[in-house]
């Protein structure tokens, strides 16, 4: 997938606008967000352009994924923090503004005031069941 001229992590990637990043491979790399939710939170992202992780190929996402307990524990051990979130969106719909892949690692402690609405469900009888067969089908399994 080529680089997008209009695409601002494109631009990062290619150096052609500046980044605080902290790592780079072959694969992905990794700047701090500069939007923070929490100090040190850090962005992850594929040198190649890709909107959502469905048009990207296993391994080429894997290769960027790979990255994250390495820079998650780098994360934890400059911010002080309790714990993190690993957020990934996909579509305006879910919250993505940028429409290049990106990986957030976000630094939590108690009372940081994050956090999103968690409004578990209940499926009604049969529709469990129902979606196990859908998805399996899909899958082919
Ligand atoms: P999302 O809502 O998942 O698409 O997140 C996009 C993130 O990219 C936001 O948290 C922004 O603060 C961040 N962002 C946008 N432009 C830049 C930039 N030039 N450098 C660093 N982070 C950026
Ligand atoms: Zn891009």
């Amino acid at each position: 997938m080529p680089q997008q001229a209009d695409c601002v992590f494109c631009k990062i990637v290619a150096g052609q606008i500046p980044s605080a990043k902290v790592f780079e491979d072959d694969a992905c790399i990794a700047f701090l967000d500069i939007g923070p939710l929490a100090d040190a939170h850090l962005l992850i992202v594929p040198k190649e352009h890709y909107e959502r992780i469905t048009d990207m190929p296993a391994l080429e996402f894997a290769a960027v994924t790979l990255r994250i307990p390495q820079l998650a524990r780098a994360v934890m051990e400059v911010s002080g923090a309790e714990g993190l979130n690993v957020l990934q969106n996909n579509g305006q719909v879910s919250g993505q503004a940028v429409p290049h892949v990106h990986i957030h690692i976000i630094p939590r402690r108690q009372g940081d005031g994050l956090g999103y609405r968690w409004n578990a469900g209940k499926y009604p009888e049969g529709k469990l069941q129902q979606l196990q067969r859908a998805l399996a089908g899909a899958l082919g399994t």
